[in-house]
Formats: C-alpha cells, sequence, structure tokens
C-alpha cells in the first residue's frame, strides 16, 4: 500500500480545496450532513440544486465518470481526494447523489444509447433529481420477493403496485423501479427495471417522517401508471442483475464514509461538558471510551484503504470489502450510543444551549444512527454475507 500521494493527485486536491473555498456559500454548510442527506425544505433543496449545478459547470460533478458521459474522467484515487475535500468543507450531500452514485452507473452499464443521452447529462446538472424505488412492505432484505406488477401492453407497461422508504421521492424527478414482469417465472427471474417520470399520472407520493421530525422518505404508490417500452432499462425480466449493479454501487457508497470527525466533536463535548467540579473529559472512562472510537476509526480508515489498494490493482472485491458497510455503521451507531450517555437528557434537544452549543447534531445522532444499519442491507445480511460467501460457511 503506498501512501503517498502523486504531484498531480496533490494539485488536484489544492484545486478543489481551493475551489470548494472559494465558491461554497457558507450559509449551506452542515456540521453532520451524513444527517441530513435529504433537505428539510424545498427552498434547501432547490438552493443545493444550484449548488449542484454551480459545481458541476465548474467541471467538479461526476468526478470518475467517463468523459463522453459528461464527466470527468478521472481515477478512484481523485474521487477518495474529492470526498475527503468535500466531507472536511461540511458541504451538502448532493441533492442528486442517487442520480450521481446509483442510477447513472447503472444506466453507463445497462442502458441504450438514447437512454444513456437523455438521461446521463442531465442527472450531472441536477435537472434531474432520482431517486429508488426497490424496496416493497413485503420486499427488503428479501428484496425478489417484490410485487409491483408492470404488464406488457404493447409499446408501453402498466404498472401497479406500492414502494416503501423511498428516500426523497417527495423532490425526484424520476424513480428507478424495480417490477415484476413475470408471474410465473423463479422470483429473481421475473424482474424488470423501469425508468419511471414522476409525474406520470397514477403516480402519487406520500410522507413517512422519522423521529427526528425529518420528512427523509415516501411511500410511493402506483395506479395504472404508463410506462413506454423505451423506459425499460436492461433486458425484460433481467431486472436483478440490473439492480445488482445498482446496489454494488449503494454499499460501496454507504462504507465511504469516515466518522472521525464525529468522534472529534465529541472530544470536544465531552471537554466543555460539566460533570462533578470539572467536565466530562476528566473521567478516565469517558476517555477511554472516546480513545476506542477513534481507534476503531482508524481500523475503518485502514480496511478502506485496503479495498482501495484492490480496486487499483484491478482485483475482485476481496472480504475488506463486505466488511466496510458493516464496520462503518455498526461504528455510527456505537459513536451515537457513547454521544446518548455524555449528553443524557441533553440528548433530547434540538436546540442549541450554552451547555450544548451544537445540540441538534447530537440529537439528530443519537436519534437516527440505527438507519444506517438498515439502509442499503442490514447488518444481519451483511454478516450472512460474510458468512457464507467470504468465510464459506454453510448456509443454514
Ligand atoms: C434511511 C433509509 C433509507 C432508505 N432508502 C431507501 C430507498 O431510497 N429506496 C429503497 O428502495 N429502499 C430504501 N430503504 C429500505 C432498505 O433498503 C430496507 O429497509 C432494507 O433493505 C431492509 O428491509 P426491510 O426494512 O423490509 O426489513 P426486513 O427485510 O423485513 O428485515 C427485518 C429484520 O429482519 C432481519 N432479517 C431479514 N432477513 C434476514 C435473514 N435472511 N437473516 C437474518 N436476518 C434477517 C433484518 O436484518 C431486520 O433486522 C431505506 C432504508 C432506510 C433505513
Amino acid at each position: 500500500m503506498d501512501f503517498e500521494y502523486s504531484d498531480a493527485e496533490q494539485a488536484f486536491r489544492k484545486e478543489f480545496r481551493d475551489w470548494l473555498a472559494s465558491s461554497l456559500p457558507a450559509d449551506l454548510c452542515l456540521d453532520d450532513p451524513a444527517d441530513d442527506r435529504v433537505a428539510s425544505d424545498r427552498e434547501t433543496f432547490e438552493r443545493r440544486r444550484q449548488w449542484q449545478k454551480a459545481m458541476h459547470a465548474a467541471g467538479w460533478v461526476g468526478i470518475t465518470w467517463p468523459p463522453e458521459y459528461g464527466g470527468r474522467g478521472s481515477g478512484l484515487i481523485e474521487r477518495v481526494i474529492w470526498d475527503e475535500e468535500y466531507q472536511a468543507a461540511r458541504a451538502p450531500v448532493l441533492p442528486g447523489q442517487m442520480g450521481l452514485s446509483l442510477v447513472g452507473p447503472t444506466i453507463i452499464h445497462w442502458g441504450t444509447d438514447e437512454q444513456k443521452r437523455r438521461h446521463l447529462p442531465a442527472i450531472l446538472a441536477a435537472d434531474e433529481v432520482w431517486c429508488q424505488g426497490f424496496s416493497e412492505p413485503g420486499a427488503g432484505s428479501d428484496l425478489a420477493s417484490l410485487r409491483t406488477r408492470a404488464v406488457d401492453r404493447g409499446d408501453h407497461f402498466v404498472v401497479n403496485g406500492q414502494k416503501v422508504w423511498t428516500s426523497g421521492a417527495q423532490y425526484a424527478h424520476w424513480i428507478i423501479l424495480l417490477v415484476r414482469t413475470d408471474l410465473d417465472a423463479p422470483k429473481h427471474r421475473g424482474i424488470s427495471c423501469l425508468l419511471v417520470d414522476i409525474k406520470t399520472p397514477g403516480v402519487s407520493v406520500r410522507p413517512l417522517v422519522l423521529m427526528t421530525g425529518h420528512h427523509h422518505f415516501n411511500e410511493v404508490f402506483f395506479s395504472d401508471v404508463v410506462v413506454p417500452k423505451a423506459n425499460l432499462l436492461g433486458p425484460v425480466n433481467q431486472g436483478w442483475k440490473v439492480s445488482t449493479t445498482t446496489l454494488m454501487h449503494e454499499r460501496h457508497s454507504s462504507g465511504a464514509r469516515n466518522p472521525i470527525g464525529q468522534v472529534t466533536a465529541l472530544i470536544a463535548l465531552a471537554r466543555r461538558l460539566p460533570r462533578g467540579a470539572g467536565t466530562a473529559w476528566d473521567d478516565p472512562r469517558v476517555r477511554q471510551r472516546l480513545a476506542q472510537l477513534v481507534i476503531e476509526c482508524e481500523t475503518l480508515k485502514y480496511t478502506r484503504l485496503r479495498s482501495l489498494t484492490r480496486q487499483l490493482r484491478g482485483e475482485p472485491p476481496g472480504p475488506e470489502g463486505s466488511v466496510l458497510k458493516l464496520t462503518g455503521s455498526e461504528l455510527g451507531v456505537r459513536i451515537s450510543d457513547a454521544a446518548g450517555e455524555l449528553l443524557g437528557v441533553h440528548a433530547l434537544l434540538n436546540e442549541g444551549t450554552e451547555t450544548v452549543p451544537d445540540a441538534p447534531r447530537w440529537f439528530n445522532r443519537v436519534l437516527a444512527a440505527r438507519q444506517y444499519t438498515i439502509a442499503a442491507g442490514t447488518s444481519e445480511i451483511q454478516r450472512n454475507i460474510i458468512g457464507e460467501r467470504v468465510l464459506g460457511l454453510p448456509k443454514d
């Protein structure tokens, strides 16, 4: 593993850092952007969309996308540098993130020329914001059990059914949808993938609100929705393979963030939180716990670097790839547990106080961290994957 950056990579870092310093509006910055991935209101969403447009105009969106599709065509290292600098600047998650990380790469892999021409430039420019319509009330971990139905009517499909937990659907223009097209085939072989304009008559989006009060995801209902055949992504009944491309990108991007910034903020909090005659930091058990979290962030960092090294060598994903999502999200929960215990009742305040000026970030973290061990595949499912595919253990 080579820890040194080349001159060109360092120049790339400096150029992006300088550009962010001069271009990122301060009022868009957040203490913890990961906990606010979907804008809390339309005005914030629109301001973030303008921000993505500004980034795109300056060539900072779609870093690893091929140039023929409007991307920068840079390598993985530049992508990692991009992530590090973007996080360090506390910039908001781009509103088109779902399109940039999941839908765009899936269209690049499976799309027709017309689909690529139609959607890829619009995804980069935030003219099209996408959401992901995979999960259903009876199909989450066991996604292949999905029942939303698409009936072939010659030049179009008619879709009926329901999706759930659809993040950001309230702002999305398009939804990438898994539907059942063959009722008689084995369940993995009767699924197709459709690209659906969310404004099509018969699509309705209903909010689901988190216990933080944040409207993050939605139920999406389909009632006799007409979808042209031209919007089929990949071959009919091959949607499972298409979704595998999307999920591979999703799991990869879910493990991308390192929570060291949260632990650093927790240390700062412990240093000022009154406890007895001093602060929480005076308690060796608190320091021990925080030190343990720092160690776990470091191990996560090196696991990620090992995974990156493999990718750069063109080798297939190894065990470290499989453990990244699991350990990253579980560590997120341990950090949130430590924050909750440190803060006590202060964790329930959603407004800054003299004692805890950054109370909202901890309120959100403590109440919302559990979602990361569910989204993009639960921890139990990740453990099954590691057990069966990495360690080769028997299935039952
Ligand atoms: C924040 C967030 C955002 C999301 N955004 C989207 C989105 O935009 N689009 C979308 O399509 N979906 C989205 N989801 C849904 C997500 O993909 C599902 O919640 C997830 O796949 C789990 O499915 P489920 O909720 O139906 O739980 P279930 O699959 O019903 O699981 C319930 C419990 O049983 C356990 N379990 C299930 N099967 C097994 C097994 N074989 N072995 C051991 N344990 C098992 C699970 O681990 C879990 O603890 C989102 C979820 C979250 C939390």
